[in-house]
């Protein structure tokens, strides 16, 4: 398989303030940071599954669509270390 570059930053503007999702979960929209760190979500931990797939994931700053939140995970469940 490819390998394929990890996404680090927005490939619109370049900031790595993190991404947000549209999923509606307790009206809000799901944020997290490249690698994952979630941030500031507030209390939505009833289940594991709070986000479910095929959401685009969006450059908090820009607004721009980024990638598949599917690639994103991929990519978190393929890295260890970081
Ligand atoms: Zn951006």
């Amino acid at each position: 398989m490819a390998k394929r570059k990890p996404i680090t930053c927005c490939p619109h503007c370049g900031s790595k303030e993190g991404i947000f999702t549209k999923t509606t979960y307790h009206r809000v929209p799901w944020r997290c940071g490249f690698n994952k760190e979630e941030q500031d979500n507030g209390e939505m931990y009833d289940n594991t599954e709070m986000i479910t797939g095929g959401e685009i994931a969006y450059c908090q700053v820009c607004g721009k669509a980024i990638c598949r939140m599917s690639t994103l995970r991929k990519q978190w469940e393929g890295t260890n270390d970081g």
